[in-house]
């Protein structure tokens, strides 16, 4: 789950960022308001979510809102702000905001308006996710794999690890290639670094392996990596 956040005050940005990723969320933090109508413009359809700050550098959460709706743009959108009156309530409801926190708010409280949001939006994330023989766990953060001969087995996953295989299991038996799997799974501002895709597969690999199912990530020398669940293909 990708989730765009504008907020220009850093220590609450971290704060947000950090408590997103540990929930297993990808975040794109961007702190100005234009900045944040480009990644929208060219790639909207991989957020689930976007956070928006009321008053922003550039282009007020608001405005960004509006845009998002004259466009039909259907992304989900909480807005965060110092604005406590009904009028500035409704200003945002109004402008195509799905809900409304004012600052301040604790991080339980943003999460549950999060997944409530989740709830409702057409891009609902689901508790597990099955396919062929593996399934993912979202609240447990594990993938339980059935090998061959019916025994299942759960293993824990690292976030990278999870987001890697829900990638894979979201595009089963298609070629992926490693430029597809970074810029869905690492953040937009992170250092390009060309091994870490790989570095990730092999941990991956190893965990999968591990619990009897082989490998069901094949490499496809020079055009990428494919997710194959047949098990005769180990
Ligand atoms: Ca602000």
């Amino acid at each position: 789950m990708r989730v765009l956040l504008v907020e220009d005050e850093p220590d609450l940005g971290a704060a947000i960022k950090r408590t997103l990723t540990q929930q297993k969320y990808l975040v794109d933090w961007v702190i100005d308001g234009t900045d944040a109508w480009a990644y929208l413009e060219s790639s909207w359809t991989q957020y689930t979510l976007a956070i928006f700050d009321w008053m922003l550098p550039g282009m007020s959460g608001l405005e960004l809102c509006k845009k998002l709706r004259y466009q039909k743009n259907p992304l989900p959108v909480l807005m965060l702000t110092a604005k406590d009156s009904m009028e500035d309530k409704v200003a945002g409801l109004d402008a195509g905001a799905d809900d409304y926190l004012v600052k301040p708010f604790g991080m339980a409280e943003l999460l549950a308006r999060l997944r409530a949001l989740q709830r409702r939006s057409p891009q609902f994330q689901p508790q597990q996710l099955t396919v062929g023989y593996l399934t993912l766990d979202y609240g447990s953060s594990t993938v339980v794999c059935q090998n061959a001969t019916g025994d299942k087995q759960a293993l824990s996953l690292t976030n990278k690890e999870f987001q890697l295989l829900e990638y894979f299991m979201k595009h089963p038996n298609q070629i992926v290639t490693t430029e597809q799997v970074r810029n869905q799974l690492w953040e937009v501002s992170a250092e390009p670094i060309s091994n870490v895709v790989a570095a990730q597969m092999r941990l991956l690999r190893r965990k999968l392996a591990s619990s009897g199912c082989g490998n069901p990530i094949e490499t496809l020398h020079g055009m990428g990596y494919r997710l194959n669940l047949t098990h005769e293909s180990k």
